[in-house]
């Protein structure tokens, strides 16, 4: 298979965990006989010191001409954001690239793998129940992309206003996506609202209700959001597929993808309705550790495993990607925010932590790309 992949590394991180993910990519395309060209552009804060914006026009010109987008993160230091190149960084970049290319839904996977149970912030006897779900958040509507103001009002003060909106069609289109989902997983949707307050949110679950009449073989459960995000702590066993909004997606699909152990760990992919996809980690750039070479490379190679699965069908590329991140896990490697957090847990008396051996971004894909090579685990 011949495919053109526009890689956008951006800021902080994202360069050192895309170099990893690119060497990945590269031993899948010698191993199962494919050619993936890879072709590099600016976004972010790296974009604006060469062009005066965070996504350039170049940028969107090569992802149109491309059969997936591989990206990374942007973002500056958070203090610094009011900066010039800064400011926005994150929302010109990668609320320009959903609205370009028409990105109504964002799948992230959230598992806890078995070897990994150490160093979730669950405790062991939640953890045991099962975590294994999948957020399809909705990602061209509510308050990200209705008619945004700051203005004086009428005593003088300062004032701000985002308008949070949604059409029916919006809705429904993701809650397709969402019981499609369900179909070929546990069979179970629940959905997120705030339906007790506000009047988009009553149409949400109006719409999302109708829809299920067409999938009436899959559970549909609707759940006010305040309690989703209690639920997600208290007992994430229960969730399948979680289908929510744009903003109740960005808060509760961020603290869902923590229960692994770090958002170091996990991929998401954003689809338009004819299957041309992003793929990204769900962390920003990591100014903390950025140029350290500390990140976990994980989250941005799990992502090639999502392209190759959504955007070029090739699930057994997609699963000899995740069964070789596995096999590292388990073997003991451990960027340092796995490292610290399963020294510092139940990790000892768990007895992973004595055998875990601490690994920098690249080592952890040459561990990685060591379980790549042996064809017994395709
Ligand atoms: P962040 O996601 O960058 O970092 C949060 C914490 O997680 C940090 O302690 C960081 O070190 C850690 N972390 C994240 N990814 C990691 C990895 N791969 N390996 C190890 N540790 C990892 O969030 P932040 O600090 O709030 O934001 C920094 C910048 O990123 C901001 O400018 C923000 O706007 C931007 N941002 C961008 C995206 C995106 O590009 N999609 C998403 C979120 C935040």
């Amino acid at each position: 298979m011949e495919k053109k992949i526009a890689v956008l590394p951006g800021d902080g991180i994202g360069e050192e965990v895309m170099a990893q993910a690119l060497r990945v990519l590269t031993a899948v395309e010698k191993l199962f006989g494919h050619k993936f060209t890879t072709t590099h552009g600016l976004a972010g804060g790296a974009a604006f010191d060469k062009y005066g914006v965070h996504m350039p026009e170049e940028t969107l010109k090569l992802c149109q001409a491309s059969d997936a987008i591989l990206f990374g993160s942007v973002g500056g230091p958070v203090a610094d954001v009011l900066l010039p190149k800064w400011k926005n960084c994150e929302a010109n970049s990668i609320l320009n690239l959903r609205k370009t290319f028409k990105f109504n839904a964002n799948f992230r996977p959230v598992k806890i793998l078995p070897e990994l149970q150490d160093i979730s912030p669950l405790k062991a006897e939640v953890i045991e129940r099962g975590v294994d779900m999948v957020f399809v958040r909705e990602l061209l509507g509510d308050a990200y992309f209705g008619e945004k103001k700051t203005f004086i009002d009428e005593n003088g003060r300062r004032k701000a206003t985002d308008l949070s909106v949604y059409d029916e069609d919006q809705v429904a289109s993701v809650a397709h996506v969402a019981f499609k989902t369900a179909r070929l997983r546990r069979n179970k949707v629940t959905s997120v609202d705030k339906a007790n307050v506000l009047e988009n949110s009553k149409l949400w679950r109006t719409v999302v209700t109708e829809v299920h009449e067409q999938y009436k073989d899959v559970q549909l459960e609707h759940m006010l959001v305040d309690n989703c995000a209690m639920q997600l702590i208290r007992d994430p066993s229960q969730f399948d597929v979680v289908v929510t909004t744009n903003m109740f997606g960005d808060i509760l699909s961020d603290a869902a993808a923590v229960l692994p152990g770090s958002l170091g760990l996990l991929a998401s992919a954003s689809l338009n309705s004819e299957g041309f996809g992003l793929y990204e980690p769900p962390g920003g750039s990591a100014q903390d550790i950025a140029g350290t070479g500390t990140a976990n490379p994980v989250a941005q190679i799990l992502s090639v495993a999502m392209m190759l699965r959504y955007s070029f069908n090739l699930e057994k590329e997609a699963q000899a990607v995740e069964k070789a991140v596995e096999a590292a896990l388990k073997g003991g490697c451990r960027t340092r925010d796995i490292f610290k957090q399963a020294k510092a847990g139940a990790g000892e008396a768990a007895g992973t932590a004595p055998t875990s051996k601490l690994v920098n971004c690249q080592e952890m894909a040459d561990e990685i790309l060591t379980h790549l090579k042996q064809p017994v685990l395709v």
